[in-house]
């Protein structure tokens, strides 16, 4: 079939937030690990000849490693709006900075959650959380939470913590999440509210402050940052009052002979237990510092101009059926599932790869509940029977450029 006419795509960030790569390997997988900024590239390379140890050494290098790493969580914080009683908190990951956060609720706390979540939101919270069905709509899903919050207040001793999370975009559909509704709602209902950022942050500015979450969840790698570092940023009571999450050096402030004589720092140290991740911490800064200094509103015209392009390509393959939680027109972040009826998925990704040089993703996208749900919607809404058990993912940043977008689309139009 002959493609539409497309948007057209303002051409790439030049230095610092153009994007590693290897020419003629076509990276539309941002959404699983973006690729590595400049700045943070520049950041490491200009670091390593001083890397030394953080937090214990007297040495010049010493020194001003343990000046980097607090200037980086510094920097993050900022990024992300943190408060004045917020501790930042480098992990590894968003499913680490989860995980913290669920071994850190004080007793008794309920989590509420949707089950449009990436497994990280829906695996780590204690027994007894409640998962919502996917709602049809933002406003569907502001109305469940409020009546599932009224429901609980009602129903059992409300003096117990609540704590709702949600993700800000969906890792599957790309489709942002009413955050600042869902955090007024919980607080009007006394609960507290955690934000999975992981693909939101990439895209658009996350401001804990404006948002009003009380607590943050983000990956560095989804943030042209390389991996094992992640953040998590929010309320510093429950965290100074929980059981380190890695206790061993650094998260103490005294040791004694006794097994049980320990006391436990305040503040991030408690929770950061070990030799920190000095060089991620740093890289991930310098991509929020270079961000903060971009014309973000521009970013996200280009990036929407390009998913516009993509979309708009996609819905004219008659064999392509794109997958969604809300309406067509509902707004999302440079990220789109889709079947290609007959067509095995990764059989469709293994011929992208080695045919097209494309990478792009398949499977359930860790949202099992999600994906297999919206592939039975796609199902009855394409009325067709051929649609495969799994899906593809194409997601894009800011390296993706126009002309990717159309090999992509040219190579799906040979499956037809
Ligand atoms: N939440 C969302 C919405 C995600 O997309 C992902 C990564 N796919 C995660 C959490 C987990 O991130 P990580 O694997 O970096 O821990």
């Amino acid at each position: 079939p002959s493609l539409p006419a497309l948007p057209t795509v303002a051409p790439a960030p030049s230095a610092p937030l153009d994007v590693l790569g290897v020419p003629g390997e076509i990276n539309l997988d941002y959404a699983a690990t973006a690729p590595c900024a400049r700045a943070a590239a520049d950041a490491v390379t200009e670091l390593l000849p001083w890397y030394a140890s953080v937090h214990r050494g007297a040495g010049a290098l010493s020194r001003r490693c343990t000046l980097a790493y607090e200037r980086a969580r510094q920097t993050v914080g900022d990024f992300f709006g943190a408060r004045a009683d917020d501790h930042v908190i480098f992990t590894r990951n968003t499913t680490d900075a989860l995980n913290l956060l669920a071994r850190a609720l004080p007793a008794g706390t309920t989590v509420v959650t949707f089950a449009g979540e990436h497994h990280a939101n829906l695996l780590p919270w204690p027994r007894g959380s409640v998962r919502l069905p996917v709602p049809a709509d933002p406003a569907g899903a502001v109305r469940a939470l409020a009546a599932a919050l009224t429901e609980l207040r009602r129903d059992s001793n409300p003096a117990l913590p609540v704590l709702v999370a949600v993700t800000g975009a969906s890792n599957v559909t790309g489709e942002l999440w009413p955050v600042a509704e869902l955090a007024r709602v919980a607080h009007r209902h006394g609960a507290r509210i955690v934000l999975d950022a992981a693909q939101l942050a990439p895209h658009a500015p996350v401001d804990l402050d404006t948002l009003d979450v009380d607590y943050l969840a983000v990956s560095g790698h989804k943030l042209y940052a390389p991996f094992g570092t992640g953040v998590l940023i929010g309320r510093a009571d429950w965290l100074d009052a929980a059981a380190p999450y890695l206790a061993g050096g650094g998260a103490t402030s005294h040791v004694g002979p006794a097994t049980h004589d320990v006391t436990w720092a305040y503040g991030p140290a408690r929770h950061e237990g070990g030799t920190p991740n000095l060089l991620g911490a740093v890289a991930l800064a310098a991509v929020c510092a270079a961000l903060t200094d971009a014309d973000r509103v521009a970013l996200a015209a280009r990036e929407q101009a390009l998913l516009a392009r993509l979309r708009t390509g996609l819905a004219a393959l008659p064999h392509v059926v794109e997958l969604r939680t809300f309406g067509p027109d509902a707004p999302r972040v440079g990220i789109v599932s889709f079947v290609v009826a007959g067509w095995d998925s990764a059989a469709v990704a293994a011929r992208l790869a080695t045919e097209h040089r494309i990478g792009v993703r398949d499977g359930l996208f860790c949202a099992h509940p999600l994906a297999r749900r919206l592939l039975g919607e796609a199902a009855g809404r394409a009325g067709r029977r051929d649609l495969p058990p799994t899906a593809l993912r194409a997601s894009i940043g800011l390296g993706s450029t126009a002309a990717q977008v159309d090999r992509l689309l040219a190579a799906l139009a040979e499956l037809s």
